[in-house]
């Protein structure tokens, strides 16, 4: 997205760690709002005129309060705004649009960070369930998704999968996407390809929205949308030379079910009867109300690249539809079939206050630790005091001791017991004083943090080998002999 924020362009505003919001940044000019287009949140309002030319991460000040309908849901809302910044203070006086222009600079602030895959899953439009960023890096890195390479999407859902897919496919957003030819799809006579992302929805109204962000996002001509149901009309599109997919990652209710469309020959009459006793009592078709065009048989071609190898990855939330899904993967022929789960947990590492008399200080009076800890820093200072000027006295002492007990043991013939020799004494102090440091630094813990974004599905990747054919032997062996 470039250094700075850019008019017609995504930004996003983040209010605290997991709370952002997206904002296209309306232009100066912009004459559809009466006092311009500003962003209202529970931290304060934030018109894009503040948000326009500022590098990425700066903090923006609020500037305006939305109390326009000073309801108790306003009022509620800016009493919980409290720990990221107070409301506005001072004159305010009304705007035309409703809005209450404060007349004093307000201590609410959002900071400005720049659109990619991970903040536009944690501020996008739910339409459905989403694949989130743990998910994703995990996915992506096991498909392989390398610059250039094509991929196939399906169902498209909310898109997060798709942003991600196409940062993987392309390298980066460019800064230029009409710089990328129209559909994003290259000769496969041209070596060197550019990438694709050729997502499908059977949902009409998600399909179209999602055309609409892309479009919002500057990335349209790199992702191809297309409505269909892919359980019955397959993955091809008009053009030879797409998808032609490398890769292929499907989040859909019945991945098994699109598994017919993504082989390199026809299936075979017992492949697909497999595929069907498999199915049996699974529904076949969605029950969107909104059925997409039945498009008419066409004659079998492969929507895979015939020069690689092929990597799947399906998601699916329960043990039993991985089952029908690695059934239909053996029937059609593909390999290193492996089924992950992620269990992503982030861990909180802080440390912990502890008291020398760890139980005691852990008790119901928390704020005792901070009593006990004041007096133990005295006692400290005392300690060290007797460490290091009593020393010499010691020593002393601890030669005279050893003489006695020596002298004893002569006289007697009894063992004494000689008391700690300075050694000891000193590596007891010196334990004691680790004590201390403990005591003061805290102790080094860790818990999980149970709130992290992601939802447990079943991770099945499989290789479809590149097809090997007479023709392919010939050629191998004339090049290398
Ligand atoms: N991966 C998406 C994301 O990260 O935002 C979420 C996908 S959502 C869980 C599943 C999507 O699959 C739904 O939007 C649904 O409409 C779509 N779908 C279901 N059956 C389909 C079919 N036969 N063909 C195409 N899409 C289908």
């Amino acid at each position: 997205p470039g250094p700075v924020s850019a008019p017609h362009s995504l930004g996003i505003l983040q209010l605290r760690r997991d709370h952002l919001i997206p904002a296209v940044l309306a232009p100066t000019d912009d004459t559809s709002y009466a006092e311009g287009k500003v962003e209202n949140t529970r931290f304060g309002s934030f018109p894009h005129t503040t948000l326009l030319n500022q590098p990425w991460g700066s903090q923006i000040l609020a500037s305006v309060v939305d109390t326009g309908s000073r309801s108790s849901r306003s009022k509620k809302r800016k009493r919980e705004a409290g720990d990221a910044g107070d409301e506005t203070r001072g004159a305010k006086e009304e705007g035309s649009n409703g809005l209450v222009r404060a007349a004093t600079a307000s201590s609410g602030f959002a900071h400005l960070v720049p659109p990619t895959p991970e903040t536009w899953t944690l501020c996008l439009p739910h339409r459905t369930q989403v694949v989130y960023t743990p998910d994703y890096s995990y996915v992506l890195q096991r498909l392989r998704v390398r610059p250039g390479d094509h991929l196939i999407e399906a169902g498209a859902g909310s898109g997060s999968f798709t942003h991600a897919a196409v940062r993987a496919v392309f390298n980066g957003y460019p800064s230029n996407p009409s710089s990328i030819n129209g559909s994003g799809v290259s000769s496969r006579k041209n070596k060197r390809r550019t990438g694709g992302v050729y997502s499908y929805e059977y949902h009409a109204p998600r399909a179209e929205q999602l055309r609409t962000e892309l479009q919002d996002h500057g990335l349209d001509n790199l992702v191809t949308v297309t409505h269909r149901d892919v359980y019955a009309d397959g993955f091809n599109l008009p053009s030879p030379d797409a998808p032609c997919a490398d890769a292929i990652f499907l989040d859909l209710p019945a991945p098994w079910l699109a598994l017919k469309h993504l082989t390199r020959s026809p299936p075979t009459a017992s492949a697909l009867k497999s595929l069907s006793d498999t199915a049996s009592g699974t529904p076949t078709t969605p029950t969107s109300s909104d059925a997409p065009l039945q498009t008419t048989p066409q004659p079998f071609r492969s929507p895979l690249n015939p020069h690689a190898a092929i990597r799947i990855c399906t998601f699916s939330p329960c043990i039993e539809q991985v089952t029908k899904t690695v059934a239909a993967l053996r029937s059609f022929g593909w390999l290193e079939i492996s089924m992950v789960e992620i269990q992503h947990r982030r861990l909180e590492v802080r440390r912990e206050r502890v008291g020398l008399q760890e139980e005691g200080l852990r008790g119901a009076n928390p704020s005792a630790a901070t009593v006990t800890e004041a007096v133990q820093r005295l006692r400290d200072v005392e300690d060290r005091a007797k460490v290091f000027h009593g020393l010499q006295k010691e020593k002393q002492e601890e030669v005279m001791r050893r003489a006695e007990a020596v002298e004893g043991e002569g006289k007697t013939g009894k063992k004494v017991d000689v008391p700690p020799s300075r050694m000891d004494r000193l590596e007891r102090a010196r334990r004691d004083a680790e004590k201390r440091e403990l005591f003061k630094e805290g102790r080094l813990v860790h818990r999980t943090e149970p709130e992290i974004k992601t939802h447990t599905s079943y991770l099945v990747f499989a290789v479809l080998p590149r097809e090997w054919k007479a023709e392919d032997e010939e050629r191998a062996a004339k090049r290398w002999g």
